[in-house]
């Protein structure tokens, strides 16, 4: 598809919400026996003048439909400058309807740019708990802020204790990189258990998302700020790329129903604007968010549109197959020159691409031959090479990326050319452990610390679970590594073993 096709297809997409039938037959007072908040609320994607705010009304979450009769229910929502709601800023109604799996978004606008609210639904005689969302500084502002980035909480390794301190943190805002849920089936041995069998339908999704959100810690780090959410591989179906399933024996016309199903449930759980998209298959999910003048965030989607994995995925020792093949792509031509138009164009202060998958290659193999994952963009090398070549040209030590996936913490620098750290540093990687995944974990790097000769660029490593603390000023940013000891048991206490920062406008990453 040619650039000026893509665009005028965004402008003629039609919102998918717009499939919800008109408002008659709307159950204006629905009585519901069991709490019909018991996902919890959320909010996401903020502007300068606007957020999103979620629900799914859902009062016994692990039955069909979260146990939602078939007629839609109305909702009231309220936004106020106080958590007792004294003062009301905006407030309205929004109808939860099965076609949807009952789940509510609503765009509120018109608020003040960069200002803390507090939000709550109502549905017949239930209220919500109450949730605090932020606004974006305005256009022009050059104001410090601090984020967090987390992904990969499977539910059944690992206990969410680090949601439980990530919600105890002062920040602006979550950035979750993926892997929200995970599609497989129940593991009888796991720390807890999946409810259903790997999930392939909406049903399917709808009911993962539903057990996952259960969740307390979850809840209560969504009620802490906004997020903004991308989905990786298990979303869906692991390891994927657009309609290459795992198995690999399944027709592209049932991995696009099963994607369909997916990406839908995806966004019928997050707080996510209302999507653009002829069909929920093709849900565009890369948007952008302005922090001020200091910094944009591109929020990639790197499964979507990517090439068939190269070699049988896994690692590999390289060069093998179409490994190196110029037209292999991770982020597919309309999202990628999206990005690097992007970064020639914005004048933001730095640029912060938020995506699934490492973006630094890390060579495995000891000695001159080198081994690369299949599934990260060291699988990709000529589009990571076309990314990193937009980085150096555009927004040269002024770009971070965050990345997630790996299951363990990174700090890498990013050289100008693929896997030569003989080339000057353009920009820095923090990488972000499991929220879950992988279990307790341990203080050892996840990979052979026999290869870390071979990549200079990587300065640390640890295979703990956490989350990220950034914090980006005009001058600097620095991550703060948080890590905790254990999952499989509860309230494992928070540490911070590692700290580092990059400066703006000078290559490297140096311990804070
Ligand atoms: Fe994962
Ligand atoms: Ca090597």
């Amino acid at each position: 598809m040619h650039r000026r096709d893509f665009l005028i297809d965004l402008t003629r997409y039609a919102a998918l919400a717009s499939i919800v039938p008109n408002d008659w037959r709307v159950v204006h007072r629905p009585r519901f026996a069991d709490d019909p908040f018991a996902l919890g609320v959320a909010s996401g994607d903020p502007t300068s003048t606007s957020a999103i705010l979620w629900t799914r009304l859902a009062p016994r979450p692990l039955e069909p439909m979260g146990g939602m009769s078939g007629l839609k229910a109305m909702v009231t929502w309220e936004v106020a400058d106080d958590d007792k709601f004294t003062k009301i800023v905006k407030e309205g109604r929004a109808t939860a309807a099965p076609e949807l799996g009952f789940s509510v978004h609503v765009d509120v606008t018109g608020l003040a740019p960069d200002r803390w609210y507090f939000y709550r639904f109502r549905s017949g005689e239930a209220t919500s708990p109450v949730g605090r969302v932020r606004t974006t500084p305005a256009a022009g502002v050059r104001k410090p802020f601090t984020f967090a980035f987390a992904s990969c909480q499977h539910y059944e390794q690992g206990l969410y204790t680090a949601h439980q301190h990530m919600a105890r943190e002062n920040i602006d805002f979550v950035a979750f990189l993926g892997d929200y849920i995970y599609e497989g089936g129940p593991t009888p041995t796991a720390v807890r258990t999946h409810a259903s069998a790997e999930a392939m339908t909406l049903d399917g999704y709808r009911g993962r998302y539903a057990q996952y959100k259960t969740d307390p810690a979850l809840q209560a780090a969504h009620l802490t700020c906004p997020w903004i959410a991308i989905t990786d591989d298990h979303e869906v179906d692991n390891n994927y790329a657009d309609l290459n399933s795992e198995n690999g024996f399944e027709s592209v016309e049932w991995m696009r129903n099963r994607r369909a199903a997916a990406y839908q449930a995806w966004w019928e759980h997050q707080p996510v604007r209302t999507p653009r998209a002829n069909s929920w298959a093709d849900l565009v999910m890369m948007r952008r968010m302005d922090w001020g003048d200091l910094a944009r965030f591109h929020f990639l989607d790197g499964r979507h549109y990517r090439s068939a994995k190269s070699c049988d995925d896994g690692t590999k020792t390289v060069p093998c197959g179409d490994w190196d093949d110029p037209k292999r792509t991770m982020l597919g031509p309309d999202q990628e020159k999206w990005l690097s138009d992007g970064l020639a164009t914005s004048k933001h202060h730095w640029q912060i691409l938020a995506n699934q998958v490492m973006l630094a290659p890390f060579d495995s193999r000891p000695g001159p031959e080198r081994a690369y994952s299949m599934d990260q963009w060291s699988g990709y090398p000529a589009a990571g090479e076309r990314l990193l070549t937009s980085i150096a040209r555009y927004a040269r030590n002024r770009t971070i990326t965050i990345s997630g996936d790996i299951h363990s913490s990174w700090v890498n620098e990013l050289h100008e050319h693929f896997g030569r750290d003989d080339t000057p540093i353009v920009g820095a990687e923090f990488v972000g452990t499991s929220v879950a995944s992988g279990g307790d974990g341990s203080e050892q790097p996840r990979y052979v610390t026999t290869a870390l000769p071979d990549n200079p660029h990587i300065k640390w490593q640890n295979s703990r679970r956490g989350y990220v603390v950034c914090n980006v000023t005009e001058e600097a940013a620095t991550a703060d590594y948080r890590t905790v000891q254990y999952v499989s048991k509860p309230d494992a206490p928070i540490a911070t073993p590692t700290r580092w920062r990059t400066e703006h406008g000078r290559p490297g990453i140096t311990k804070a």
